[in-house]
């Protein structure tokens, strides 16, 4: 089984932390498309005919498709692509200024069954800080519109830890989303990532430093809440009601194959990884040249060990011992973990090894403790 990722670059506006791949101009968005369905002809053999069991359409903001465009590029997928015999997952990105009634009827007549809501807060200051798109109550009418429509595998997006979060916002962002039975939720710290716009405020005192010490509290506030609504913590940024896991990310951080298809998106066989160029028009270019623009690396054991401690200890189910054997770093993990072991950040189950609560704090610097260098195995 495996998982298509189309990454679709596009965004409104730019919000402040974000330093993934996207475009404010929708100049060459019927390019674009057409592109997209190009490199889905090109690449039908990438996943060697294994049925796809999920579809992602990420970004950027995906919800700026419209119901043609939508028909054009699933048109192609299942003209090239078999998919497995249980129900397919189809996940689309949206963005609550989008998903107005129209556009939520709209995306029901397409094969799309499950909506993630880039919320974020339902605080106006919050929002503002982020500079996002939508207002506070965009965020709430996109949750009861999709749900009055009938989609009701939801997964909403949240951020704590901004500087205008205070701890009774982000109890009330909690609250809202236990209120609405959001049955999925992706909550992420906010991250001062190099470069970005949120970056630049800080350096110049526009805005307020991201601390620390008041995310943590946010997070650990997060495990305890969720718990006590009945979510179960599968991956450190992502918590659902039983039955409801991501099927699409669940397959990534198992590693399973997966091909990405638009600029900027990643593939991955099981033995090298590949990625697009992360540029509209370069894409378009080559695109309508006929020919696939991607870099590639063949991994080595040391990078296949590297990956999977990092993406594995980030999951509820570990790392197990069987699987870093043959990958001939068995001796190295064992004798790592043992301080981890030791002060409580992780607990050992048979072959299996996890992260306890206190370690998902420290999830990143205990997965780099235990990385390999070239030929230490
Ligand atoms: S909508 Fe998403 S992809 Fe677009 S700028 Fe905001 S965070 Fe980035």
């Amino acid at each position: 089984m495996a998982g298509l990722y189309l990454h679709i670059p596009f965004c409104k506006q730019a919000c402040n932390y974000c330093n993934f791949h996207f475009s404010t101009s929708l100049k060459s968005k019927d390019e674009m498309v057409v592109a997209i369905c190009r490199e889905l002809a090109l690449q039908k053999n990438y996943l060697d005919g294994e049925p796809l069991e999920t579809i992602y359409f990420g970004g950027g903001t995906p919800s700026l498709l419209d119901q043609r465009d939508l028909d054009l590029i699933f048109g192609e997928i299942f003209k090239h692509y078999p998919v497995s015999m249980q129900p397919l997952e189809v996940t689309l990105e949206a963005n609550p200024d989008d998903l107005n009634p129209l556009k939520i009827s709209d995306l029901r007549q397409t094969p799309v069954n499950r909506l993630s809501i880039g919320v974020q807060s339902f605080s106006e200051a919050d929002l503002r800080f982020m500079n996002r798109a939508h207002n506070d109550s965009e965020a709430l009418a996109s949750i009861q519109n999709a749900q009055a429509a009938g989609f009701d595998n939801l997964s909403v997006d949240l951020i704590y830890g901004a500087p205008t979060t205070s701890h009774e916002q982000w109890a009330a962002n909690l609250e809202q989303v236990f209120n609405l039975k959001i049955p999925h939720l992706s909550c992420y710290c906010l991250t001062v990532e190099p470069k970005t716009a949120l970056a630049h405020q800080i350096k110049k005192g526009a805005a307020q430093p991201v601390d620390d010490e008041h995310a943590a509290q946010q997070f650990e506030f997060l495990m305890e809440k969720t718990a006590e609504a009945g979510y179960e913590h599968y991956e450190i940024s992502n918590l659902a009601l039983p039955g409801h896991y991501s099927r699409h990310n669940t397959s990534y951080w198992q590693g399973k194959k997966y091909l990405g298809i638009g600029p900027s998106a990643h593939s991955f066989n099981g033995m090298s990884r590949q990625w697009n160029v992360a540029n509209n028009a370069a894409y378009i270019r080559s695109l309508q040249a006929g020919e696939l623009a991607f870099e590639i690396e063949v991994l080595t054991p040391t990078q296949r060990y590297n990956e999977y401690v990092m993406t594995g200890l980030r999951t509820k189910w570990g790392c197990n011992l069987l699987k870093i054997k043959e990958l001939g770093y068995e001796a190295h993990f064992a004798e790592g973990a043992k301080t981890f072991l030791l002060d409580g950040s992780m607990e050992r189950e048979g072959n299996e090894f996890r992260l306890t609560q206190a370690g998902r704090f420290l999830a990143d610097g205990i997965a780099a403790e235990l990385f390999a260098e070239e030929g230490n195995g």
